[in-house]
């Protein structure tokens, strides 16, 4: 993966999936794809709702189960993608940085 605005190569040990880093390089605010998380996490909601219906447990146990294994199978699908397809890096924003807060 690479900086968009330097071209830096980033480090694997640098980088959150979750949270914004800065890049090694340039220092800019780095963060991946958003849509594609979702999109992942998207899957990983099916995926779940498949596999608790197979599965056959009792509904609130399915709908207790559903959000943190979605959550599991989006990452699990995240990482296997992108040791196939390393992800596009766009620049973070924060919310609100119009100068009112630091
Ligand atoms: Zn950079």
């Amino acid at each position: 993966m690479f900086c968009p605005d330097c071209k830096a190569e980033q480090q694997w040990k640098g980088v959150s999936f979750i949270r914004a880093f800065p890049c090694t390089n340039c220092g800019m605010l780095l963060r991946f794809n958003q849509e594609r998380v979702q999109r992942m996490f998207g899957i990983g909601m099916i995926a779940a709702a498949a596999f608790l219906w197979m599965a056959g447990p009792i509904l609130w146990v399915a709908l207790l189960l559903w959000f943190p294994l979605a959550a599991a199978i989006g990452t699990l699908l995240d990482i296997i993608a992108l040791e196939i397809k390393p992800p596009r890096l766009e620049r973070y924003i924060p919310r609100g940085s119009l100068g009112l807060r630091d």
